[in-house]
């Protein structure tokens, strides 16, 4: 018997017939003598319908009074689809009651729209649990020190299923969602991708910061900083399947280096298509060069990624970075506005028809020449490579756009990922 923590993603939560299938399960796990925690997201499509809604009467606004207003509106979808958990779980005779995340109270700070938790007061949720009920609680948001309600960002349930389980010590937080696993890439691009069977927290959170969507990477972060050990899986499979078969099904995601002998070096491809490439040309090369550029893009709140600075010829050089897509056209304007002319320098150029292509594994700490490995397979493929940052545990390319689903393949193939692991 253990404290368990399960979470149901939208598409799982998406009709009556859904939400009486997630309570089965449920009923299914309590009645094996397991207490249990359920954090559902709202039904699929919801979320968006009632942000549309908001859209209809104001377009979308910087202001933090319509910000305050939003998260108002898009708690409401947990709030129905926890309470319909509830009363699905009472109609299979089980005991349980539901909690919007103000009620519990999931404390967070007053970023609307992006807030982070700050504490979880778990003592409403332990006396429930005592008492022999099923306790659900609202995924996606939580309350900011003046009462007002607040919101995770898109994806947030799973932040929350994390935090709360982290907050109760639960033996496992299991998130229940429409794929059944973490794969060694994305089997849309690759059909031979293989599901991990386990994944390290490192791995993942390359892995889904590189756009592997499986989970808010927030929940990743915070599920490495409090071990909380996490586990993704189908909520596809027949509720009534045997317990223990589906507590060991999906993909598991572990903090110790697996000490087996025959870990693959490479555990998965990641790729994106989510940055813009810029170059700042012939800038002079001196001390202060990288902050005047960085900094002044940094303060605009924009996030850089990749930075290459090459070689100076005759004391100038090219300085290159990529940016998300979304800040591409607003960090060419400010470089041409605020930082160029201090720098005397006139051309920046940019791209937004890249992508990055990535290997991502643990046993690349301990392996030489994996990235070399990357390299002549590029080049095999005749593909160019843009830009290369690495990690201990990643390399990634910058590469033309078009070549990204060829580099993904290729990369799968020489990294045998498309065969079983050795056991
Ligand atoms: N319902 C929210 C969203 O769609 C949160 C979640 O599902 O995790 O983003
Ligand atoms: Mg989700």
């Amino acid at each position: 018997m253990a404290l368990i923590v399960h979470k149901y993603g939208g598409t799982s939560m998406g009709s009556t017939e859904r939400i009486r299938n997630v309570a089965k399960r449920v009923a299914k796990w309590a009645r094996a003598g397991h207490q249990m925690v359920v954090v559902p997201s709202a039904m699929s499509g919801e979320t968006n319908r009632l942000l549309g809604l908001a859209k209809e009467l104001a377009p979308a606004k910087p202001a933090e009074a319509y910000h305050r207003e939003l998260d108002m509106l898009a708690a409401t979808g947990e709030q129905a689809s926890s309470a319909l958990l509830a009363i699905a779980l009472q109609s299979e005779g089980v005991q349980s009651v539901s909690y919007a995340g103000w009620q519990v109270p999931i404390r967070t700070n007053n970023a609307y729209t992006k807030a982070r938790i700050e504490s979880i007061d778990d003592d409403r949720v332990r006396a429930d649990l005592q008492s022999g009920k099923v306790v659900i609680v609202t995924g996606f948001q939580g309350v900011d020190e003046d009462d007002n309600i607040t919101t995770l960002g898109r994806g947030g349930s799973d932040t929350s299923a994390v935090a709360v389980a982290a907050a109760l010590k639960a033996q496992e937080c299991l998130i229940y969602t429409d794929v059944d696993g973490v794969y060694t890439t994305d089997p849309r691009v690759v059909p031979e991708a293989r599901r991990l069977q386990t994944v390290s927290f490192e791995e993942m959170l390359e892995m889904a910061s590189m756009g592997s969507k499986v989970l808010q990477i927030r929940s990743v972060e915070f599920a490495g900083k409090y071990k909380v050990p996490l586990r993704v899986l189908s909520s596809f499979t027949p509720w009534d399947i045997d317990l223990d078969e589906e507590a060991k099904s999906g993909t598991l995601i572990t903090f110790e280096e697996d000490e087996q002998m025959e870990q693959a070096i490479v555990s998965g491809i990641a790729f994106n298509r989510d940055e813009a490439k810029i170059s700042v040309l012939g800038v002079p090369d001196k001390p202060g060069i990288a902050y005047q550029i960085l900094g002044a893009v940094a303060d605009a709140n924009i996030e850089v990624d990749v930075i290459i600075q090459n070689v100076s010829k005759d004391g100038r050089t090219d300085f290159s970075f990529t940016v998300h897509r979304n800040d591409y056209a607003k960090t060419i304007d400010l470089l041409k506005e605020k930082v160029l002319p201090g720098l005397g320098v006139q051309e920046v150029v940019g791209d937004a028809k890249i992508c990055k292509v990535s290997i991502v594994g643990i046993g690349m700490r301990s392996h030489v020449g994996v990235a070399s490995k990357m390299f002549r397979c590029l080049s095999e493929e005749g593909i160019n490579i843009q830009m290369i940052s690495t990690s201990e545990i990643k390399t990634s390319v910058v590469l033309d756009e078009k070549y990204m689903e060829l580099a993904v393949r290729a990369l799968h193939r020489v990294f045998d990922l498309d065969q079983p692991a050795a056991a």
